[in-house]
């Protein structure tokens, strides 16, 4: 096993590309908001797609980069709107919801917690149910920091009284896992297959797994393994 779940009182748990398909956000932001840019301002998909590309990269690592209303307001378009024309493309990672009852059935305090714009999660919990499997669900922008930042996971414990000692964090960001390490948090799981179209590399500096039931200890075990 690469976890041992005796040592570990709280999960952490990133959104995108780690509970949910990357499909979606990949294939919006790279595809259909280009799209629509295109139309909207009567200019080449090649040409929307390279400026887009840019006016994103210059917010990388800031909270404006899953800021909808940032983002509606700088390209004149309806993001949230956007959204719903593609939420069909909304799908939860095989063996989540079975991780996430795994989690409860032996107490653990369950947190999601994510950089994700309100509007966003809200469309995606509405989208995936999985809402009431969490303890409590946390969103960056209430932080007032984006999780790319060390002093994010020390913010953090004012909602959220964790010991880093004794809690797992799952991302699918090498950076994110990067700042919650340096800040302390022991347990440190990358998700390598974030997308369902991506061919999966595992990290070079942390565990990495495709799917969380990796986790879980074989079936019949559980009462060996964990302590009650
Ligand atoms: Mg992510």
């Amino acid at each position: 096993m690469i976890i041992d779940w005796n040592h570990i009182d709280t999960v952490l748990l990133d959104m995108d590309g780690t509970l949910l398909d990357r499909h979606f956000d990949d294939h919006f932001w790279l595809e259909h908001v280009p799209k629509r840019y295109a139309v909207k301002n009567g200019i080449p998909l090649d040409t929307a797609k390279k400026s887009l590309c840019a006016l994103f990269r210059s917010q990388e690592r800031t909270l404006n980069w899953t800021d909808l209303d940032y983002w509606s307001d700088r390209l004149g378009l309806d993001i949230p709107l956007l959204k719903l024309e593609v939420e069909h493309l909304i799908a939860v990672h095989p063996g989540v919801v079975e991780f996430l009852l795994f989690l409860r059935q032996h107490g653990k305090q369950i947190w999601l917690v994510t950089n994700a714009h309100g509007k966003t999660l809200d469309l995606k919990m509405r989208k995936t149910r999985l809402g009431p499997y969490f303890t409590g669900i946390v969103s960056a922008h209430d932080i007032g920091l984006p999780k790319e930042e060390v002093a994010f996971w020390g913010k953090l414990q004012q909602t959220v009284p964790y010991d880093p000692a004794r809690t797992m964090l799952g991302e699918d960001s090498e950076t994110n896992l990067g700042t919650a390490e340096t800040f302390g948090i022991r347990h440190l799981i990358y998700v390598s297959r974030f997308s369902s179209t991506v061919h999966p590399l595992p990290s070079e500096r942390y565990a990495s797994i495709h799917y969380f039931h990796q986790l879980m200890p074989p079936q019949g075990t559980t009462a060996v393994c964990l302590e009650p």
